[in-house]
């Protein structure tokens, strides 16, 4: 089972969408390993957006996501990084399928209310940023022979 990074942006929680949004990953099957609220510091944001530091757009995002709490969690499943990306839509809302979490809660590239991790790769890196090994639980789930074959 792969493993990988989701954050609920400071607009999501601002929003009321944390239930929301934490229910359509549980509904579908994907297992909630690690959860917390957070705010993130600003040295932790540039981190997690190094590979954008030289957009336009690096400055607004790191104030966008550094502007209040986020909810921050590893999700794992079978394709976990891939699934949550299909999930979620593309990056902006105004182009991510219908039915997608972006297409269905947000109207703006720089408010598209959550982040998951855009390979195997990248979420090894970013669960390492954001949580710790002791913050991640190993745990059976009964239902799992009712969502795998
Ligand atoms: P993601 O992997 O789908 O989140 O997209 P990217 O890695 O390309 O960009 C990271 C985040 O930066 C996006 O989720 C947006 O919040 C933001 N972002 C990306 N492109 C733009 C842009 O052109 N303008 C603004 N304002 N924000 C952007
Ligand atoms: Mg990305």
């Amino acid at each position: 089972m792969e493993r990988t990074f989701v954050m609920i942006k400071p607009d999501g929680v601002q929003r009321n969408l944390v239930g929301n949004i934490i229910a359509c990953f549980e509904k579908k099957g994907l297992k909630i390993v690690g959860l917390k609220m957070m705010r993130i510091p600003r040295d932790l944001a540039e981190k997690h957006y190094g590979e954008h530091k030289d957009k336009p757009f690096f400055g607004p995002l790191v104030d966008y996501i550094t502007s209040g709490p986020v909810v921050a969690m590893v999700l794992e499943g079978k394709d976990a990084v891939s699934t949550v990306r299909e999930m979620m839509g593309a990056t902006n809302p105004l182009k991510a399928a219908p039915g997608t979490i972006r297409a269905t809660y947000g109207m703006d590239i720089g408010r598209n209310v959550v982040h998951g991790s855009d390979s195997p790769a990248s979420a090894g890196r970013e669960i390492n940023l954001f949580f710790s090994p002791e913050e991640l639980v190993d745990y059976q789930r009964d239902v799992d022979r009712w969502i795998y074959e």
